[in-house]
């Protein structure tokens, strides 16, 4: 395929950026789900592979025509879903002029702007989440592999100290580390633990109290072989593990405490919401998502640890054509090697709203939430949380009618919410977590779930028996 002319591919690139704009100006008009008529259109993408070229411009067309209506507007302002952000302008701006640089941001040598970028970004994370300073990381997909690499430096130190070189001798033989994790532990720590092989049926869940934080005097004895995964945000409630009382337990045993702070280790950033995560500086890792909170394009988390020596010996590889510079070589400190330039889009979201505006961005998606519960409970539904941060929990009578209602709003498409179970009880969970939600987002969607939740609780049982089976 020859070279496009320069011409050729500026019209391409001004043409993408026309269509994502009209894209996210088309989100506040459209439903939040896609419509059945859209899905339908996805069959388009059912041929196959072309014979021969394709004009750049003909392949965004289609992709816009046919994908654009089938996505989940995710990116505007009335999706309440899992723990899901949108993308600051700013930072999907930075996205695109970092994907036209195309760096590899594995070694220094194979992009120094990055690699700055990185280094700045780290040095901010660490201060704006007022961590130690000894503490830095690196920036990997998502909170799954921030827990998986947070871990393995655990796993590392543990070992090392009782004389096993894990990474050269892997665990067969092994002295034994115990894994302790609270009952209502997110999933993807324990797909981290079955990774490093420490196994997601051997740990000790700690029973959790009635907001699913780990009920700390039930934790067993720490010791050097111990790692403790606790859980700033819990991904229902939004509670927080008392890290306090777990290190009073701890004591000075050499337990290693890994936090899973996906979103919740943001409240660090706000003056008002700083107290629920008091005392997550004295861990030795941390997971945290910059998807979720912080409002990044998808996909970026970060993998914080004290222990850079751990950190490093359990990432780092060594071949004779890595050539390396004085300085932090990024891939000591993933499990990938080869990577996009995640920490732009980061220092983009930083620069872009400064201390005041994260800590505001914080806030306001937390007064949203607490808006959503206090209409929600003045309606007569029952909150089950405390709502201490951006995540509200609610009940629509019985379980059966709850998960009518959540099938219901989904299906009416002004917002969307999902389903849960939360101590053996079907509840929605509302996660506002996107800078793009707006009061008038927050009052059109409360509209929506209480009219929706008369209607629902209106049809009568039979009826609504009937309906299903049709
Ligand atoms: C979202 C989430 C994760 C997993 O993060 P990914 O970015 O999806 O890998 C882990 N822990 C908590 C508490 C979360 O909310």
């Amino acid at each position: 395929m020859s070279k496009p002319s320069t011409k050729a591919r500026t019209l391409l690139l001004q043409d993408a950026a026309k269509r994502a704009d009209k894209y996210l100006d088309g989100l506040d008009r459209r439903r939040v789900a896609p419509s059945r008529r859209a899905l339908a259109g996805l069959s388009a993408f059912d041929r196959p592979m072309p014979r021969s070229p394709v004009d750049g411009g003909r392949i965004l067309s289609f992709l816009d025509t046919k994908g654009s209506p089938a996505t989940v507007a995710t990116a505007g302002g009335r999706y309440f879903g899992f723990v899901i952000g949108g993308a600051l302008p700013a930072t999907l701006a930075a996205n695109w002029l970092a994907g036209a640089w195309d760096q590899c941001n594995g070694a220094a040598v194979l992009s120094p702007a990055a690699v700055k970028i990185e280094d700045t970004a780290l040095r901010w994370l660490q201060n704006v989440l007022r961590l130690p300073s000894r503490a830095s990381g690196g920036f990997v997909t998502g909170a799954t592999m921030a827990n998986f690499t947070g871990l393995a430096a655990a796993r590392h130190r543990l070992l090392a100290r009782a004389g096993w070189d894990v990474e050269s001798r892997g665990l067969f033989g092994a002295p034994e580390i115990r894994v302790v994790v609270g009952d209502e532990v997110h999933v993807s720590v324990l797909k981290a633990l079955a990774l490093l092989g420490l196994g997601h049926g051997r740990i000790t869940r700690v029973p959790a109290d009635d907001q699913g934080r780990m009920r700390v005097d039930a934790l067993p004895r720490l010791d050097e072989r111990t790692i403790v995964c606790v859980q700033a945000g819990n991904v229902n409630t939004g509670a927080f593990d008392d890290v306090i009382a777990v290190y009073t337990r701890a004591g000075a045993s050499g337990a290693w405490v890994h936090v899973d702070g996906a979103f919740g280790l943001w409240a660090r950033a706000s003056p008002r919401l700083a107290g629920l995560a008091r005392g997550f500086e004295k861990a030795d890792s941390w997971s945290i998502d910059a998807h979720k909170w912080l409002n990044v394009p998808y996909d970026s988390g970060i993998a914080l640890c004290r222990d850079m020596d751990a950190m490093k010996v359990a990432m780092s590889v060594n071949a004779p054509y890595l050539q390396r510079g004085g300085g932090r070589e990024p891939h000591h400190y993933t499990p990938e090697m080869s990577r996009r330039a995640r920490s732009v889009e980061i220092w983009a979201a930083l620069s872009n709203l400064g201390r005041s505006g994260l800590a505001d961005l914080l806030d306001r998606t937390c007064r949203h939430a607490r808006r959503f519960a206090e209409g929600l409970s003045e309606a007569g539904h029952e909150i089950l949380n405390d709502v201490v941060l951006n995540q509200v929990l609610v009940r629509f009578g019985d379980d059966e009618t709850t998960n009518r209602v959540v099938a219901a709003i989904q299906e009416d498409g002004t917002c969307w919410c999902g389903g849960t179970v939360f101590k053996g009880s079907a509840a929605m969970r509302i996660s506002v977590s996107s800078w793009a939600t707006t009061e008038g987002d927050v009052e059109e969607s409360l509209g929506a779930m209480l009219r929706i939740a008369k209607t629902v609780a209106a049809l009568p049982r039979a009826r609504r028996a009937a309906k299903k089976r049709r």
